[in-house]
């Protein structure tokens, strides 16, 4: 294990109710630009909820974010922040909202000609406008994390900074009851993958995180298919939520290896063919399994044995069993598991290999491996 230190300072305030809780959260004397997407939030009562707990304050509203958060609209955002003189934001919404909540702070007081540059060139966020969010969408984690995705066109793109962390987050699990059957799988997927991207790499005699990591799987396999079944069950919802936080909020990924070629190959085929992150990512994650099984044995193995009892066979056996396996959740899910399930075929792969190396996506992988040659290979084996 790596050394590291660890601080999320995200306050979370989980549970039924616990929208009322900003009220306190936010200083009396900010000027708040509350931030949503298609009006998902109008029709659960979420909205009316975050207008009660912002009485006491001065705010405003921009809505219309949309699901991979656009830089043309963010952008407008971002001008009406500046005019407005907004100084605290608040996400309400899934992770498209949050993350886009995130450039809008960032871009609002970039210094620089073109907030573009702060994804396309990663130049570093050196202020931010403070946020707060109300997650609506257990998936990305982006709730308690300093990441955040923006589309624009075909280039899907992202950054980081401690400074758009949302200062706290609001989990409340029965705001996530009115999501459609294909958003509550996509984000059981999506939290699913986040741990395996943090896990699946080369041993790192990391006990406790490999620990989470497999109690987080565990979960979801098991909460997954009865979010679907039983889609009214609150304590279901509940599990799923904290899983997906916990997924993605840096415990699970201090000191150890990653490797997030399937989110990186993943944000190409979103950018090419509108695929829904998750889906991209149950296409791809399958691939990368066969693809990488000898860098990866070891934890292969171990995965195996510790989320599905797979103790019989060879090595090669044994791992061919796991990744059957990880496919059959994803079906229980409802998911796609290759390419021909969302009906591309090999024509697709030439212009997502474009974009990773547009993206300058030419060494990915744990070990840093994974070349363009080896991306390709990849995309050809999700076929
Ligand atoms: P999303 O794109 O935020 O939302 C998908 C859809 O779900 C929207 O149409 C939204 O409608 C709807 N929705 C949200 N909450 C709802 C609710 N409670 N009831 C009914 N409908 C609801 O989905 P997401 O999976 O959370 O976010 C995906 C984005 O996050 C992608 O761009 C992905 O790349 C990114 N991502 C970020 C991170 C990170 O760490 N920052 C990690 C992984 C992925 P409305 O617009 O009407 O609300
Ligand atoms: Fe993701």
């Amino acid at each position: 294990m790596d050394k590291f230190t660890y601080h999320n300072p995200t306050r979370i305030h989980f549970g039924e109710g616990q929208i009322a809780a900003i009220a306190n959260d936010i200083p009396k004397d900010k000027k708040v630009l509350v931030v949503y997407g298609g009006g998902s939030i109008k029709h659960n009562g979420v909205y009316d909820q975050v207008a009660n707990a912002l009485s006491g304050h001065q705010w405003d509203e921009f809505s219309g974010i949309e699901p991979n958060p656009q830089y043309d609209t963010l952008m407008q955002a971002v001008a009406k922040v500046k005019e407005g003189g907004f100084d605290f934001l608040l996400a309400v919404g899934g992770g498209s909202v949050v993350d886009g909540t995130k450039f809008i702070s960032a871009a609002a007081r970039f210094a620089g000609n073109d907030p573009w540059d702060i994804l396309a060139k990663q130049q570093p966020v050196v202020d931010a406008v403070p946020l707060g969010c109300i997650l609506t969408l257990p998936a990305t984690g982006s709730e308690s994390n300093a990441g955040s995705v923006v589309s624009r066109g075909k280039d899907k793109l992202f950054f980081m900074s401690p400074l758009v962390q949302p200062i706290f987050a609001v989990l409340d699990p029965s705001t996530t009851l009115s999501l459609s059957p294909r958003q509550v799988a996509n984000g059981v997927i999506d939290a699913y993958i986040h741990v395996m991207e943090q896990y699946l790499t080369f041993p790192a005699n990391a006990k406790v995180q490999d620990r989470f990591a497999e109690g987080l799987l565990m979960n979801l396999i098991e909460e997954g298919p009865k979010a679907l079944a039983t889609p009214n069950d609150l304590a279901v919802r509940a599990n799923i939520m904290w899983s997906a936080t916990q997924a993605l909020n840096g415990l699970i990924g201090v000191g150890v290896p990653q490797d997030w070629t399937t989110h990186m190959i993943g944000h190409e085929l979103t950018g090419n063919y509108g695929i829904d992150h998750a889906r991209t990512l149950s296409i791809i994650l399958p691939a990368v399994m066969k693809q990488r099984r000898a860098d990866k044995a070891e934890k292969l193995l171990q995965y195996g044995e510790r989320i599905f009892g797979i103790t019989e066979g060879s090595n090669d056996e044994r791992i061919d069993a796991a990744i059957a396996k990880t496919i059959d959740f994803f079906k229980t899910m409802e998911v796609p598991t290759c390419l021909a399930d969302v009906e591309l075929d090999s024509t697709a792969i030439d212009p997502v290999m474009e974009s990773l190396e547009k993206h300058g996506m030419t060494v990915l992988g744990e070990r840093g491996n994974v070349t363009l040659t080896e991306s390709r290979a990849i995309l050809e084996t999700a076929l």
